[in-house]
């Protein structure tokens, strides 16, 4: 595949270089656990005050449990169809896990929480808006969309959360998702996650007197659990009984028992294959006498591959060989969760996982280059300006 690539991109971003860093380094020590609303609209305060500083509009989008959506535009009195950039703006720790300055620097590489996942995505988005506009880009709206509790799949802003990013998706022409990227690869599909309670019912019984005529919930609960995990194949579906609550006191045969599950799926094909296999255990009876119920808790769609999706990863791959001289790999079947999934269920062409390098995420030596900001910058921007028409 042959690009049009546009010149000088390193040289527009020089002058920002110092200013785009220092931002980076705000939004690490706002600390943004998934849960705390306040410290998450921080957060957002923060991205809106520099959207503004560089004289982009700003929208906001309000949840009451979970912080604000935030969506920075440029670009946009175009008529065309969006280019969707997204990043989330909460993370896994909890305030103060860091100690009193949470952020530390060795030369180009930054320590802190979130300073991978995802507060490099917030900052590549923002520095992407500002490239494609200092190089003339006009072709359509951009828009950087910032999620608020994507480490906890939507959680606190429900059903509204996950509207958000569908709304937000489904104008839109093709999404990049900003999460932190590998050197090697990025990501074009993952498995969807449910998670399903099998909620249990036995009878009590004195464990000794009356042995027999009690029937054990947490005995039917641990034949469904061999029975359920027999059907893990990794390359479609998992299944792992993560939790499980039961019983009161030992001299008691158990009541009750629920089985916490996590359920992943390759596509389509494999959720309905999935909620099958879920239903045949919840309703084959082990120790006579229990009764199951199965309970779904949580849902997030697989990110399935698309013809037109691959040719999105097509131009990237192009865009970033003549950006970096190195080749980069689509990847499938990740089983990991991301906004992307939400994003991709709209039918919206969607890569993921192409943000800045670093990793060790969701652990306090989690890290981020901030050496390649300015490449996977220009990645994006090479490929946005060379987008077709149509996919
Ligand atoms: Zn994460």
């Amino acid at each position: 595949m042959t690009i049009q690539k546009a010149n000088g991109i390193a040289d527009l971003f020089r002058p920002m270089e110092k200013r785009f860093l220092d931002l980076w380094l705000e939004l690490v020590r706002a600390e943004s656990p998934s849960s705390n609303k306040e410290c998450v609209d921080k957060v957002g305060q923060i991205v809106k005050a520099f959207a503004e500083e560089i004289c982009f509009s700003h929208r906001t989008v309000p949840f009451e449990k979970a912080g604000d959506g935030i969506v920075i535009e440029y670009n946009n009195g175009s008529k065309e169809a969006p280019v969707l950039l997204g990043a989330h703006m909460d993370t896994v720790f909890a305030v103060g896990e860091f100690g009193e300055n949470p952020v530390r620097q060795e030369g180009s590489i930054l320590y802190g929480p979130g300073v991978h996942d995802c507060k490099s995505g917030i900052i590549l988005g923002l520095t992407t808006l500002y490239l494609l506009k200092q190089s003339g880009y006009a072709d359509r709206p951009v828009k950087l969309m910032l999620s608020p509790d994507e480490e906890r799949s939507n959680t606190f802003s429900g059903q509204a959360g996950r509207d958000f990013i569908r709304h937000e998706a489904s104008s839109s022409f093709c999404a990049f998702n900003l999460d932190g990227g590998y050197e090697e690869k990025f990501v074009v599909s993952r498995f969807g996650i449910t998670r399903n309670n099998f909620v249990i019912k036995g009878i009590p019984a004195h464990a000794g007197v009356f042995y027999d005529k009690g029937r054990s919930a947490i005995k039917e609960a641990a034949h469904k659990i061999i029975e359920l995990e027999k059907e893990t194949c990794l390359e479609r579906m998992t299944f792992n009984c993560g939790t499980i609550t039961g019983g009161t006191v030992t001299n008691v045969v158990p009541e009750h028992c629920t089985v916490g599950i996590d359920t992943r799926f390759r596509d389509a094909d494999a959720l309905k294959q999935a909620q099958a296999i879920l239903r045949r255990i919840a309703d084959t009876v082990f120790v006579e006498g229990t009764t199951c119920t199965l309970e779904q808790v949580s849902y997030r769609p697989c990110m399935s591959e698309t013809p037109a999706s691959l040719k999105l990863a097509e131009l990237y791959m192009a865009c970033h060989k003549a950006v970096t001289g190195k080749d980069i790999t689509p990847t499938g079947g990740n089983r990991g969760g991301s906004d992307a999934s939400n994003m991709a269920e709209t039918g919206l062409p969607t890569i993921d996982t192409v943000g800045i390098i670093g990793s060790l995420y969701h652990t306090k030596l989690e890290w981020a280059d901030s050496s390649t900001l300015l490449p996977r910058a220009e990645i994006l921007t090479q490929t946005i300006h060379n987008l077709p028409k149509s996919f």
